[in-house]
């Protein structure tokens, strides 16, 4: 069991009052993690800290600013083993997945070192005579950053690594699922020699979640707030938030589909199913959740598809490598459950895997799925998933757009230009042709569309949500007035 501690002005703390909750292994239930479960006071000491450290990093120069970035990348990759031994013990995760969260978040990191250097502003014609006029970006503020579990060292590190480069300070807010995992990208920032009061983090008590990410919204030193998790979640936080008016990214659910196209490489799309549906049991926002593929070639695909499923190893991730490790509780083997139940009631047909009794839950793969059935259309952010059989490229579309979310997509097809067509037409934030649905770089326009969220990370788009746009001016000659 890992006890943690919260970081607010540079120390290591404790909740006021000393409360604190537990997070407990998802197969045996042993206890994880016991953290420290923040008051609103404890939240409100966060954003103070940040906001009278703001100034001076405001202030640093971007070169300065890089170097420690660039340290704290070194600093976590250095962690890549307590990062796996912290996300098998919490959230039941595979080494192969640790190992990617560890590495992508290193790089979120160099990244937004890169950026530093690319924060610029543009001179405007101005029609006054002789004004110089500019429009110049600037640190925001303190930034909140609210994480989830299931990409814990991607997302954490997402939540505050670019809006640090563009001169913000930032309060990490951790996941009740995750907190010892969340306090090892601390770890790594202060290894790094960040100034104080310029990264805290703040861990609470699930039935807190609501006051204390309140207190923080609410606060004037506060001037933007990113949030990564559901659907449900997302629509209380933009809700606070405009309560406060404060800007709000959102990174919310998804339901992506992969389209294989009549045209398709067969054996590379499976290869794509394969990897986006059941990397981390199905549970990252751009999981392949709906594979609609032509009927031509259904046959072929969904055989080498349960093929592929059928082998992919399963266990207990504290015991050796797998691919499917333990799902993160029991609430998602009883929604899958759920999910298989209803489909195979309505027609469906199980072409592998199937129910399960604990968190250790098999690749499962349904097929001749129809819109009358819930996972046509629901989340299931675990390892089961449909395929919908359509009639050509019209009916693929319209199949891939029949749903509320818009995150990620993807589009197997030899014709290129086929693709591409169906590409733009797909209601997606993100679409990969030829390639998985899973796939993240720090320097591309992430983010979603419809109920997937709003707001972009990644590169220039990244520092466009952080900053603020100023009009400045300066009048280089007597300026007329008409009075
Ligand atoms: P969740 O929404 O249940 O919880 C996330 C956070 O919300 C936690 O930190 C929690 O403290 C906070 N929270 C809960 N109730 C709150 C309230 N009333 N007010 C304020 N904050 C509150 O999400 P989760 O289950 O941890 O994550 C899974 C979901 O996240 C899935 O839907 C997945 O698709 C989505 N996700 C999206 C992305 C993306 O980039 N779009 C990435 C990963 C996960």
């Amino acid at each position: 069991m890992t006890a943690i501690a919260m970081l607010i002005n540079g120390e290591r703390v404790q909740a006021t009052g000393g409360a604190t909750f537990e997070r407990r292994n998802p197969l045996d239930g042993s206890v994880a993690t016991t953290a420290p479960a923040a008051t609103v006071a404890d939240a409100v000491a966060a954003a103070d800290a940040a906001a009278k450290a703001f100034p001076a990093w405001s202030a640093l120069g971007p070169n300065a600013r890089r170097a420690l970035l660039l340290k704290a990348a070194h600093a976590l990759e250095a962690r890549t083993a307590d990062f796996a031994a912290a996300m098998a013990t919490e959230t039941g995760a595979s080494g192969m997945w640790a190992g990617f969260n560890v590495h992508l978040a290193a790089g979120l990191l160099q990244e937004a070192a890169a950026l530093t250097t690319q924060i610029a502003g543009e001179v405007i014609p101005s029609d006054v005579p002789g004004s110089l006029a500019m429009g110049v970006r600037q640190a925001a503020g303190v930034v909140l950053g609210i994480a989830p579990w299931n990409a814990p060292v991607i997302l954490g590190v997402r939540a505050i690594a670019t809006p640090l480069a563009c001169g913000n300070t930032v309060i990490l807010k951790g996941s009740e699922l995750c907190p010892a995992t969340h306090g090892l990208i601390i770890e790594a920032l202060q290894e790094a020699g960040l100034p104080t009061g310029v990264v805290n983090f703040v861990t609470n008590a699930p039935a807190d979640a609501g006051a204390v990410v309140e207190a923080i919204v609410a606060h004037p030193a506060v001037r933007r707030i990113n949030f990564t998790g559901s659907t449900k979640v997302g629509r209380i936080i933009a809700q606070t938030c405009a309560k406060y008016l404060k800007p709000v990214v959102l990174e919310l659910g998804g339901k992506a589909p992969l389209l294989v196209l009549q045209d398709a490489d067969i054996d590379a799309a499976v290869a794509g199913t394969v990897f986006g549906a059941f990397a981390n049991s199905g549970q990252i926002c751009m999981s392949t959740e709906r594979i609609i593929v032509d009927n031509a070639v259904a046959d072929e695909f969904v055989a080498k598809l349960g093929e592929r499923a059928k082998a992919l190893p399963l266990g207990d991730p504290r015991k050796g490598p797998v691919v499917l490790g333990s799902v993160v509780d029991m609430a998602t083997v009883q929604r899958c459950n759920a999910l298989i139940d209803d489909a195979l009631a309505k027609g469906a047909k199980l072409v592998c895997g199937g129910k399960s009794d604990s968190t250790l839950m098999q690749a499962t793969v349904l097929d001749h799925v129809t819109a009358e059935m819930d996972i046509y259309r629901e989340e299931s952010f675990g390892p089961v998933k449909p395929v919908v059989r359509v009639n050509g490229v019209e009916e693929a579309i319209a199949c891939a757009n029949d749903n509320e979310f818009g995150l990620s997509s993807a589009v197997f097809s030899r014709d290129v230009a086929k693709a591409w067509n169906v590409a733009a037409r797909i209601e997606s934030g993100i679409c990969h042709i030829n390639g998985p649905t899973v796939h993240d770089e720090g320097q591309m326009p992430f983010g979603g569309v419809k109920s997937s969220g709003y707001g972009r990370f990644g590169g220039m788009a990244g520092v466009r949500e952080f900053t603020e746009l100023r009009w400045i001016t300066v009048q280089t000659t007597p300026r007329h007035y008409p009075f």
